[in-house]
């Protein structure tokens, strides 16, 4: 079956693999028809993740359709659409006993950790196959990165009325402020890029954005009335921003880390304790956040539209692949469609 390989970094090669075996009790075989391809894509095309072992089959993103099921007990059947959870956990450690799989002790993810989804068929466990009658195959293939978001807004219990700071307008932050918006909180939205910030005004008619620096404190301290706000989300991946949205939440505020840097975040103790300051981190999103986010699409209160910038289908994809990673092709969600030509 025709297979996507990520050789070396910079090194994408379209090869043949062996089709996966008939699979077994508990799984299903699917056809990948959909990849979303994502930063962390990039890193691994880049070679600047350290943890990153090549040649990889990349792809996390992924809308699939069902070609047949294991024995066991399930309801789906060939031909059903899914979303998949690419998170697969070992279902014993203390995290995974706490209903929490996201953040398995032995957390492997699809695409990262172990070969993903860019090939025609994939055998995955049934539990990680999140059906939808309703959405297209490119919003399946959303799921994921809107579970991000969807995730790291949970964590953070909104309530109605308050005062948000989302920092970072990549396709992360972008999905904290469509699932933020839903919790009918004031939202104002920091970045380096003005058009980012222009996309957030005209797309998701966020309240308020401000590009990063010092102007960004005047604005964030008019528009809490010199409160600051009370939730503070940091999807930038950077450790100076990182570090500097402690100075931004309001006493009795919560941060939450949701974009992640290999290094270390410091913060001064008495300015955190003197606001009782509460930090969270954000990882990935678990099989109850999967289902809300389809159903949430499906009822039409998440707009899947502004996402997708890019397509090409297998062959177009290595090929462009490396352009992509160019700020100026203002790239979203670029969308890998695997089906036959
Ligand atoms: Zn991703
Ligand atoms: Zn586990």
């Amino acid at each position: 079956m025709r297979t996507v390989l990520l050789n070396k970094p910079g090194d994408f090669l379209l090869t043949e693999t062996e089709a996966p075996p008939a699979p077994l009790p508990g799984q299903a075989m699917v056809r990948v028809r959909r990849v979303g391809v994502c930063g962390t894509d990039f890193h691994a095309f880049r070679g600047d993740q350290p943890f990153f072992s090549y040649p990889r089959i990349l792809g996390h993103e992924l809308g699939v359709e069902v070609i047949s099921v294991g024995s066991g007990e399930s309801d789906l059947r060939a031909g059903d659409l899914c979303a998949v959870e690419p998170y697969l956990n070992c279902g014993t450690c203390v995290s995974c006993r706490r209903g929490r799989p996201n953040c398995c002790v032995y957390l492997k993810c699809l695409g990262v950790h172990i070969d993903g989804g860019m090939r025609e068929l994939i055998n995955v466990p049934l539990a990680k196959l999140h059906r939808s009658e309703r959405l297209s195959l490119d919003q399946l293939a959303l799921v994921e990165t809107l579970g991000i978001g969807a995730h790291a807004v949970e964590r953070a219990s909104l309530e109605p009325g308050e005062s948000v700071l989302i920092i970072g307008a990549g396709p992360i932050g972008l999905s904290i402020i469509q699932f933020a918006q839903l919790a009918n909180v004031r939202i104002m939205v920091v970045d380096t890029n003005q058009e980012r910030l222009q996309f957030c005004q005209r797309f998701l008619q966020v309240d308020r954005v401000a590009c990063a620096g010092s102007s960004a404190v005047a604005a964030l301290k008019d528009f809490t009335s010199e409160d600051f706000p009370t939730v503070v989300f940091d999807a930038t991946g950077n450790s100076q921003s990182m570090m500097q949205a402690f100075d931004f939440v309001a006493n009795s505020g919560r941060l939450v880390l949701v974009g992640l840097v290999l290094g270390d975040v410091s913060f001064s103790d008495p300015d955190a304790h003197r606001r009782e300051l509460t930090l969270l981190c954000s990882r990935n999103s678990t099989p109850t956040t999967f289902n809300r986010v389809i159903s949430l699409i499906e009822a039409g209160k998440i707009d899947t539209t502004p996402w997708i910038t890019h397509r090409a289908p297998m062959e177009r994809m290595i090929k462009e692949f490396p352009a992509w990673l160019d700020p100026n092709m203002k790239v979203i969600k670029a969308m890998v469609d695997m089906d036959p030509d």
